[in-house]
């Protein structure tokens, strides 16, 4: 079942009569398993007695993305491709801006369904969409448990405030999904691909990227290895995960964030395995939860709701104000992005996380945040800072360049967060430090793992 609430017309055009296939434009939500908006494209072609088509359209620059994350993202096509064919679905992958690509296979089409993307350029590529299509245009949302605008209509405070909504409603989202079988194959359409999807090397080759940053080996992409982690997870790691996941040695976590940010694994899935998990604390199923949707759909919700989600601008009042009146407050050090990025600095915990990050394009969430606190200290002002640290974290993560980018760079400055202890530099906003590391767990046990990455 597609709940209502996931689906949206994106315009008021009609269905095209004589449309020869029901177009899917995929773009978030890289899958073909609990993908809602490809459950509803099949539905709606079986309802009308046409195939359903499956496009993408694969850009050269694509907005912060760099070899690291197409080499991620194109292992993951090459999975869908196979699995579509299986369902004899046709996977047209073409060379072009997104939009572009589906207006141009949009011609033929009776329907257009979208899946939904929240950063700025996703939500203008789908109005451009919707109003040149010439035809009907739906939008699903299947990237969150809880639809943005059903948890709340509103830029939301924190998770303090949006916690009680979402866990309102999410049982009722929390419902696993199946899409029907195609009834109309569309593999013999005459329809031309400009890359053979089951060959991510050759396209990785082919394209014209930014190749300043290499592909990792820690992180293969696709449904495929994104479902192994999720099995082996919840086998091995979800007992415990509440204290454990703030344990950078032990990585108590399941490590999902680039599928889930390439949307090759669907949030419902893993909370839906959660929630299934046997021999599991209640503590622990319930903690898990709660970063998976709690504090990731409050990111997007901070996204959907906050025009300029990625400048200082946008910072809580409170936070701007202090962090202002410490802004020349005497920094003990001081680095630029290329020493930081190198992991030049005088401390060899931040710089061991940091080359967890630029050798494996992944970082614990504790390191996260010590690292994303250091560059506020070791920066000239707190704009430089907030600049800094959103150009690294999009550039190095395979998860960056998220709704949860915005919201956690902006969390270091205080956004979702409330006020502390002043002090120098940082003013009002949460502080951290060395000795917390070597408080909370072995931090030396980490600098040696990062050496063997
Ligand atoms: C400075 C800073 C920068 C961050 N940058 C990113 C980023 O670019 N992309 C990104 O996806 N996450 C980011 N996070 C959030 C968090 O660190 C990662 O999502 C998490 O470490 C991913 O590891 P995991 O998959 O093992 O998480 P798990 O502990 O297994 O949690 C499951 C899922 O919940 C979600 N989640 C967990 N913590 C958060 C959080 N604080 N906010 C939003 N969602 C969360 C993630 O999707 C994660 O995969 C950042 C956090 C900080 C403090």
């Amino acid at each position: 079942m597609i709940q209502p609430e996931r689906i949206r017309d994106l315009n008021d055009a009609a269905e095209r009569g004589d449309g020869s296939y029901v177009l899917y434009w995929m773009q978030q939500a890289q899958r073909v398993g609990t993908n809602h908006a490809l459950g509803l494209a099949i539905e709606l072609a079986n309802a009308r007695g046409l195939p359903v088509v499956v496009a993408f359209g694969l850009m050269d620059d694509y907005p912060e993305a760099n070899r690291r994350h197409y080499a991620f993202m194109l292992e993951g096509l090459a999975e869908v491709a196979a699995e579509l064919r299986e369902r004899s679905i046709r996977f047209v992958l073409r060379h072009g801006e997104p939009p572009r690509v589906a207006l141009a296979l949009a011609k033929e089409a009776a329907i257009l369904v979208c899946d939904r993307g929240y950063l700025r350029h996703q939500v203008a590529w789908r109005r451009k969409v919707a109003d040149e299509a010439g035809c009907r245009v739906v939008e699903v949302e299947s990237d969150v448990v809880v639809p943005v605008e059903t948890a709340s209509d509103k830029a939301e405070y924190g998770a303090r405030t949006i916690r009680p909504k979402i866990q309102r409603l999410r049982d009722d989202f929390l419902v696993g999904f199946t899409p029907e079988a195609v009834e109309h194959g569309s593999l013999d359409l005459d329809l031309e691909s400009d890359f053979e999807a089951l060959d991510p090397e050759a396209m990785l080759d082919r394209l014209k990227l930014d190749r300043s940053v290499d592909r990792v080996s820690r992180f293969k992409g696709g449904a495929g290895p994104a479902r192994e982690r999720l099995a082996a997870f919840i086998e091995e790691k979800l007992d415990g995960y509440a204290d454990g996941r703030n344990e950078p040695v032990a990585r108590q976590c399941s490590e999902l964030s680039p599928y889930l940010h390439f949307g090759q694994i669907s949030p419902l899935d893993l909370a839906l395995a959660a929630k299934a998990a046997e021999g599991v604390d209640a503590e622990d199923r319930s903690g898990f939860l709660e970063e998976l949707i709690v504090r990731r759909e409050l990111s997007m919700n901070f996204v959907a709701f906050t025009q300029d989600y990625d400048s200082y601008a946008m910072l809580p009042g409170w936070a701007r104000k202090t962090l202002g009146e410490h802004k020349r407050d005497k920094r003990e050090h001081l680095y630029d992005e290329a020493a930081l990025a190198a992991g030049e600095t005088h401390d060899p915990y931040w710089n061991a996380a940091m080359r967890e990050m630029r050798v494996s394009g992944y970082m614990h969430n504790y390191m996260r945040m010590y690292w994303g606190k250091k560059i506020i200290e070791w920066s000239k002002t707190p704009e430089d800072a907030f600049a800094t640290t959103l150009a690294l974290n999009n550039r190095w993560f395979l998860d960056g360049r998220d709704p949860a980018s915005f919201a956690n760079v902006g969390w270091l400055f205080g956004l979702h967060d409330r006020a502390w202890t002043e002090r120098p530099v940082f003013g009002k906003i949460r502080y951290m430090n060395d000795r917390g590391l070597k408080r909370k767990f072995d931090i030396d046990a980490y600098v040696k793992w990062t050496e063997t990455l």
